[in-house]
């Protein structure tokens, strides 16, 4: 501890808010050098070496060889693909002395197609697991929480290529069980969610998301097992319903009415009925801007049942690879037709008198107006009228309204059902670690990876990729490994086995602590030796809660008569052995432990 490099803080850092985050900067493990990137200081390499090891361990077991490409790669393939332009504002573009156009790569789908046409072109080649543990960059719009969110990250990354749909399908499956050995090896609790909604169909695509109150990702499960990224969750399309009773559409005034609570009062007032009206009998209408990768902001209105949210993350998955957020006021400043509070469909989508269609079927005069499949044609609401203060009644979808089309775009609610009949789900959030996802031809397409079949005859190659987030793994690991005082590792990450700590004055405390490090270390144990003089035994304690070595051992005032302390740091379990006893016993219960983690 006296030339180690750490400096450990006592504060958590002002732009911490997660714990695993706190932590991680406290006890000197990483150190921020711009927003979302991150510096490894020599504890946190160490762990995250032992991460990567882990994964390299599987990825050989299943025989994924490793390669390595460059971050730095030239703009052709990534415009083959048309990534170069749908990656919009999240790739980093530059350009070398001679102008000429380059990435820092986010992913590498592009790159291992190619190398794999350049030396292949035998269905005797394939199949074929290549990957790597290698730098990603992305321009994220919302770096967060250290190194959960960077803008600067590191992945492991494989790309399977296959002649046919069993082969993807057998290496899918390859990779699926690898990622479920990495996950338990690493104690992370996860969960496997389809990522793909149902609409897709075809490929599978499944997500393996790390359970924890801080996550971003919403997922939902159900008893039947059921389990799936909220995003992932389609709507079945209400039936359609009669409308021959309904009277005519109605324009009321329904003054101060801008919110669902508001003009539900003002209903029950202006139409009282037996059962009151109710925010479900409203319908909502939500301006959303999608901005396209070409730059292009388009203005979109979404009707909802107003007692529900929008989730902006599964519009946002429904318009990929737009990004979605909330209309500003000037967004709205072109469309004099949506009228904050009162607008309604009738002046939008294809109602609007504005909307031209011209030859090549390209829309213009009015924004899209998409529905939530909730809303059944034939039903009724009570909307806007697109005029200050008013309100129409009876509205029927598909009498006096039409839509462009529908969009998941609801929050999905606890109760809500499963989408294949299972019952109904439960709401929780989590951080994905890894993704595993079968591509299909597309890239081999674009890129012409081609190989010649038995018979002679050019096969389009179908490709997987699998990610796993090695970087991210560590805050999941922060997290999940923690209490009040400090981190907590399991032995199999921990950057080192065993924390000696001298407390106290007498040269024979360092001198047994320092015999005592270095016998552990001749073992082969990995050791943290504290051995600073003039540090009071309160901040070397403080400081081995913080870094969260697992094992302890204590030399101090009670080696004058024979005894070391031997502490565990999970449980905070401390009890005294003999001196002599203390190298043996701390190797049988690191060894057990150790072996406990499968190592
Ligand atoms: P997200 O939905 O979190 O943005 P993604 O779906 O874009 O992630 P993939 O392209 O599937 O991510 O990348 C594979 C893995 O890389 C993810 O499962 C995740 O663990 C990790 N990852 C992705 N983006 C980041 C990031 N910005 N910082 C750290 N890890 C990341
Ligand atoms: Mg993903």
């Amino acid at each position: 501890m006296s030339n180690l490099f750490v400096r450990t803080l006592r504060e958590n850092p002002a732009d911490a808010e997660v714990p695993s985050h706190q932590l991680l900067v406290r006890a000197g493990y990483i150190r921020r050098a711009a927003p979302g990137i991150y510096t490894w200081l020599p504890l946190g390499l160490k762990v995250l070496r032992k991460v990567e090891q882990i994964v390299r361990d599987e990825m050989y077991a299943t025989g994924a060889q490793e390669v390595h490409f460059p971050a730095l790669l030239p703009r052709e393939p990534y415009e083959a693909t048309n990534r170069w332009t749908e990656y919009g504002p999240n790739l980093f573009r530059l350009k070398d002395r001679r102008e000429n156009d380059y990435l820092l790569a986010p992913t590498h789908e592009e790159m291992f197609t190619l190398l794999v046409k350049d030396l292949y072109s035998s269905y005797k080649d394939l199949p074929l697991m290549l990957y790597q543990i290698q730098t990603k960059y992305r321009d994220e719009a919302r770096p967060r929480a250290g190194v959960i969110r960077g803008r600067e990250f590191i992945m492991k990354d494989a790309y399977s290529f296959d002649v046919d749909d069993a082969g993807l399908d057998a290496q899918y499956q390859t990779m699926r069980d690898a990622y479920e050995k990495i996950f338990t090896r690493l104690g992370l609790d996860y969960v496997i969610c389809s990522a793909m909604s149902g609409a897709m169909g075809g490929s599978r695509s499944e997500e393996f998301l790390h359970p924890t109150t801080i996550g971003e990702d919403t997922f939902v499960r159900n008893a039947s097992g059921y389990a799936a990224n909220a995003e992932a969750v389609t709507t079945p399309q209400a039936p359609d319903v009669d409308d021959s009773d309904v009277p005519a559409a109605e324009v009321l005034d329904t003054p101060d009415s801008t919110t669902i609570d508001t003009l539900v009062a003002v209903a029950n007032q202006l139409r009282p009925k037996d059962e009151p009206w109710s925010p479900a009998d409203t319908l909502k209408n939500v301006v959303v801007v999608a901005k396209h990768p070409n730059g292009e902001r388009e203005v979109i209105v979404i009707g909802v049942p107003g007692d529900r949210d929008v989730d902006l993350r599964r519009v946002e998955a429904a318009l990929a690879p737009a990004e979605v957020e909330v209309a500003t006021a000037d967004d709205l400043k072109n469309h004099p037709e949506l009228v904050p509070g009162y607008i309604g469909p009738t002046a939008i989508g294809p109602n609007s008198a504005k909307r031209t269609i011209d030859e090549q079927g390209t829309v213009s005069g009015s924004v899209r107006y998409l529905l939530d499949p909730r809303i059944a044609r034939g039903s009724a609401w009570i909307t806007g009228a697109n005029a200050d203060q008013k309100h129409v009644f009876n509205l029927v979808y598909g009498r006096d309204f039409e839509a462009d089309g529908t969009i998941e775009a609801v929050e999905i609610r606890a109760g809500d059902p499963a989408p294949d009949g299972s019952g109904p789900l439960e709401l929780a959030r989590g951080i994905e670690l890894g993704h595993i996802f079968q591509l299909g031809r597309k890239y081999a397409e674009n890129l012409g990876l081609t190989v010649l079949d038995e018979f002679g005859k050019t096969r389009v190659v179908t490709m997987g990729s699998y990610g796993i987030g090695v970087s991210r793994i560590l805050a999941a690991l922060a997290g999940a490994y923690h209490d009040d005082l400090g981190l907590s590792w399991p032995i199999n990450v921990a950057p080192a086995h065993v924390h000696i700590l001298a407390t106290g004055k007498g040269d024979d405390i360092f001198e047994t602590a320092e015999r005592l490090a270095f016998e552990l270390s001749a073992a082969g144990f990995e050791v943290v030796y504290d051995d600073r003089a003039r540090v009071s035994a309160g901040v070397k304690f403080k400081d081995y809660e913080l870094l969260g070595v697992p094992h302890g051992l204590v030399v101090g005032r009670g080696l004058a008569d024979g005894k070391v302390e031997i502490r565990h740091r999970a449980t905070g379990e401390a009890r005294d052995v003999p001196v002599g006893d203390a190298v043996t016993t701390m190797a049988d219960i690191l060894r057990a432990d150790l072996a406990a983690h499968g190592e």
